[in-house]
């Protein structure tokens, strides 16, 4: 059987598992807000043009407006000023949207103080515990925060002081871009820095510094509880936007089921488009430990918000 083969008949009887990392795409989708006199970006909106009437008579249709930086999205190099010659959007190679990822979870961390910073010492103990982070893929930063990702001001979570979302030290995001062999950061909060990274020395330094280092970001994910440690593959779709910074991304992961065979956890014969929860992660009133794709578990030990429930 060739490879290709073989894995689709893994996905299809389970052992292989896609899960859902991306959030829906709505109004109500939480985007960044910027303090004036700087600029932000539009929330997602459809315009519709015709629905099965006058303006079409048979077909549905929309626009859409969105930022490149709305919802689950890709950060390119350029959308950086240090990586103000590097790759747009359109210029990332397709090989490199396909890509191993570790999840490093530090829910309880961020639980407990919603300004946590991942330090170079946390990823050199979770290096110790997991392995390697893997050479041409992605650093995957679990905080619980995709809990909080239906309610814009739960996600941003800001005060007088500004936004209190956890994020990456100055020395970590700077080690991240010149000695980690990652080829970027993803996230699950509103960007790839800490909320308070603003006043940090340099500002926002995993933007600086990645980027500018010619790696990439991902942010807004969700369902990074369903992964391993180590052993997912990313698979991350942004739109080729010519010249563009960023891009709304559908972003899925391909897992191997548990030992001990298919549906280990939710039962054989989950249906596609829908994932297991692990263990401590069901749903209150017991779905079987199946959740729809794009209503994600509760954040771990965050307990902190209901699921998004979006759109
Ligand atoms: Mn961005």
């Amino acid at each position: 059987m060739s490879v290709l083969n073989a894995l689709i008949a893994a996905i299809r009887s389970a052992a292989v598992e896609v899960i859902d990392l991306t959030a829906p795409l709505a109004a109500d989708t939480p985007v960044i807000a910027l303090p004036p006199p700087l600029r932000n970006t539009v929330p997602f909106a459809l315009h519709e043009i015709s629905r099965y009437d006058d303006r079409g008579p048979a077909w549905y249709w929309n626009d859409i407006s969105t930022g490149e930086h709305t919802g689950t999205h890709f950060d390119a190099p350029v959308h950086w000023v240090t990586g103000r010659d590097r790759e747009d959007v359109a210029q990332v190679p397709v090989t490199k949207l396909i890509a191993p990822a570790a999840v490093l979870d530090f829910t309880a961390q961020a639980a407990a103080d919603p300004d946590f910073l991942l330090e170079i010492d946390h990823v050199r103990q979770w290096e110790d515990a997991n392995g390697p982070l893997p050479d041409g893929g992605w650093l995957l930063y679990r905080t619980g925060w995709d809990a909080r990702s239906g309610d814009q001001d739960l996600f941003l979570n800001a005060s007088e002081t500004g936004p209190h979302t956890p994020g990456i030290s100055v020395e970590c995001a700077g080690w991240l871009a010149r000695e980690a062999p990652v080829i970027g950061l993803g996230v699950e909060t509103v960007g790839t820095d800490a909320g308070a990274a603003h006043s940090f020395d340099p500002p926002f330094p995993c933007h600086s510094a990645l980027l500018g280092a010619g790696k990439y970001g991902l942010t807004q994910l969700r369902n990074l509880a369903a992964l391993p440690a180590q052993g997912a593959v990313v698979i991350a779709g942004p739109l080729p936007i010519t010249g563009g910074s960023g891009s709304p991304c559908r972003v899925l992961a391909l897992v191997d089921a548990p030992p001990g065979g298919s549906g280990a956890i939710g039962g054989p014969g989950v249906p596609p488009g829908e994932h297991r929860v692990p263990p401590g992660h069901a749903p209150p009133g017991g779905s079987g430990g199946v959740v729809p794709t794009g209503h994600a578990p509760p954040g771990g030990s965050g307990g902190v918000a209901p699921p998004g429930q979006q759109g």
